[in-house]
């Protein structure tokens, strides 16, 4: 009987996949784990595999404490926290999870412009307190005919650019690329784009690339009546700056799925009526994360059968 194969677990990934990923190979537990440095040097000699999550990732540091790592097979799409760079030059190969939790993370792009947009979490808890036997709630802004800009027209830029023409809504992206096989108008300029949009939508990758493009100035060019929703990561846009300008009013509202330092999220913001605000659940539903958690198995299992890895970044 050959034993199984050894996998490093750098942090949880969805309970039924993890199971699964527990009951076909041995795997340990870093994130738990009472001594992880004895761990790791336990099993410095023979590990090839670490499996680690979009926000966790792994740095250069923790791979070289693995000089046997081939593979890192992230249980995300998004893998600015892992050490690419490092990844590439010890001729380690990583995997994510692109494609299947798309639709999930526009859903909810869409959810929080709508949220922020017509006040849906303020008027849900003015019912709830009984505020509305004693007055109406008040008239809010519209998503017709926004102008939507989105920073990314990638697979989930573009899934949240086909719900927002459903509403009505105009679109224009910024990007490294134009994209010739779409009508949206392409602004190659950040700032550019969020002057003529009234929503801007940031669905980019996290990295060093992308540190703060939504500046503070894109932010001020959005404007009064404009809606900024954030589903990509917090270091895309200059956090102090959009709570400063929410605050004052220079930026109208907000929509957050992602934070600077999660779990942490600025008290300024809780105060505020005009943002809507959720845990960094985009990708957080049962179908989709097990789909993911499906990917991060066939590539686990590519790997340890000499095969192609079936999503490799
Ligand atoms: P993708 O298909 O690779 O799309 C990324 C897009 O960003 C591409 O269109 C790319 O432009 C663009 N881009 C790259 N560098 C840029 C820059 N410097 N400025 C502006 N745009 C830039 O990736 P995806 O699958 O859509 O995922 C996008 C990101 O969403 C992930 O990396 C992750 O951070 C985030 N995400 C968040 C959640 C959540 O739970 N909130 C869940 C999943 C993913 P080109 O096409 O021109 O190269």
């Amino acid at each position: 009987m050959t034993s199984k194969a050894d996998i490093l677990l750098m942090g949880p990934i969805y309970q039924p996949k993890l199971e699964e990923l527990e009951s076909a190979y041995a795997c340990h537990r870093y994130w738990s784990s009472e001594d992880p440095e004895a761990l790791v040097a336990s099993l410095s000699g023979r590990c090839e595999i670490a499996v680690t999550n979009g926000g966790r990732g792994m740095s250069a540091a923790e791979m070289d404490m693995l000089p046997k790592l081939r593979l890192i097979a992230c249980f995300g799409v998004g893998v600015d926290a892992i050490d690419l760079a490092h990844a590439r030059s010890r001729g380690i190969a990583v995997s994510n999870t692109p494609e299947v939790l798309t639709e999930d993370v526009a859903d909810m792009a869409l959810a929080l412009l709508l949220a922020a947009v017509r006040r849906v979490a303020q008027g849900d808890r003015f019912v709830r307190d009984g505020r509305w036997k004693r007055a109406g709630f008040g008239i809010t802004r519209s998503l017709q005919g926004r102008r939507v800009g989105i920073v990314g027209l990638g697979r989930i830029g573009r899934a949240i650019a086909r719900r927002c023409e459903a509403f009505n809504c105009e679109i224009g992206y910024f990007g490294p690329n134009r994209k010739d096989d779409v009508d949206y108008r392409y602004f190659d300029d950040i700032v550019a784009l969020a002057e003529w949009s009234n929503a801007l939508v940031a669905a980019c990758p996290g990295g060093a690339a992308t540190n703060r493009i939504v500046s503070r100035e894109a932010l001020r060019a959005l404007g009064a009546d404009g809606i900024f929703v954030n589903i990509s990561r917090g270091s895309v846009v200059d956090q102090p700056s959009m709570v400063e300008l929410l605050v004052s009013g220079a930026l109208g509202g907000a929509g957050l799925d992602v934070f600077d330092d999660e779990p942490n999220v600025p008290e300024q913001l809780l105060a505020l009526d005009t943002v809507a605000l959720q845990p960094h659940q985009g990708s957080a539903t049962h179908p989709t994360r097990t789909a993911m958690g499906q990917l991060v198995l066939d590539n686990v299992a590519a790997f340890v059968a000499g095969r192609a890895l079936v999503t490799p970044v």
